[in-house]
C-alpha cells in the first residue's frame, strides 16, 4: 500500500483537548511540521457520533481539514476491557461524564474507574482483568485523502487506583511486564510504550 507523504508545513491538530494537543505537538516536533490546533483556528468541534475509533478520528480530521484547507491530524483513544466485551471502548470518555452537578457537566475519572471495577467485580474474583489502551490517528488532507494508524498497549487493571501522574484511567492500568500503573511511571517511560506512541511510530514510517 502506498501512503501519501506529509510535506513540511502547517498541520492542524484536530483536537480541543489541551493534553492531547501538547502530546501530539511534542511527537511532531522533529519533523519540520508547524502544528496549529483546531482551537487556535476557531474550528468547531464535531460531535463524535461514530461507533469505532477510526470513524471518530476521521470525523474530527475531516472537519478540521475542510474548515482550514490544511492537512489535519486527529486522535481517538480509549480503554478496552476483555471481560467487558471491549467496553468502555469508544465510550471511554463518556463513562466519566457527570451531569447536573453544580457548575455544569464535567468528567470524574475516579467514578469512571469505579464503574469499570464494579462491572468486573460482578463477574467474581477470578475474572480476566486484562485490558488494552488503543489510539487511532487519522490524517486527512483537504482533498479528502485519508490515512489511518492504530496503536495499542496491553496490560491489566488493578484496584484501588495508584499514582498521581498521567490522566484518565492511568491509575488502574498496569502495562504488561511492569508492576507500576501508568500513573506511577515516569511520563517519559509511559510515552515510550503507550498506545499513542505505537500509533505514531506507524504514522512516521508511512508518511514521513
Ligand atoms: P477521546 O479520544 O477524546 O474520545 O477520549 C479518550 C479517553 O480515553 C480519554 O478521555 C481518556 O480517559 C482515555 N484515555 C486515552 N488515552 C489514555 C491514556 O493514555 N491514559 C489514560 N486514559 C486514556
Amino acid at each position: 500500500m502506498t501512503h501519501r507523504k506529509l510535506l513540511p508545513g502547517k498541520l492542524v491538530i484536530a483536537s480541543h483537548n489541551a493534553g492531547k494537543v501538547r502530546e501530539i505537538r511534542a511527537l511532531l516536533a522533529p519533523f519540520g511540521i508547524e502544528p496549529v490546533s483546531a482551537g487556535e483556528l476557531g474550528l468547531p468541534e464535531p460531535e463524535e457520533t461514530g461507533t469505532t475509533f477510526a470513524e471518530n478520528a476521521l470525523l474530527k480530521a475531516h472537519a478540521s481539514a475542510q474548515g482550514s484547507g490544511l492537512p489535519a491530524l486527529a486522535d481517538d483513544s480509549g480503554l478496552c476491557v476483555a471481560a467487558l466485551s471491549g467496553a468502555p471502548g469508544v465510550y471511554t470518555a463518556d463513562w466519566a461524564e457527570k451531569q447536573g452537578f453544580e457548575g455544569g457537566p464535567g468528567r470524574d475519572w475516579y467514578m469512571a474507574m469505579g464503574k469499570v471495577e464494579g462491572k468486573l467485580a460482578e463477574q467474581g474474583p477470578d475474572t480476566d482483568r486484562s485490558a488494552y489502551f488503543i489510539c487511532t490517528f487519522a490524517l486527512v488532507w483537504p482533498d479528502g485523502h485519508e490515512e489511518v494508524f492504530e496503536g495499542r498497549v496491553q496490560g491489566s487493571l488493578t484496584w484501588p487506583p495508584r499514582g498521581t501522574l498521567g490522566f484518565g484511567y492511568d491509575p488502574v492500568f498496569v502495562p504488561s511486564g511492569r508492576t507500576e500503573t501508568f500513573a506511577e511511571l515516569d511520563p517519559a517511560e509511559k510515552h515510550a510504550m503507550s498506545h499513542r506512541a505505537d500509533a505514531f511510530r506507524k504514522l512516521v514510517e508511512a508518511v514521513f
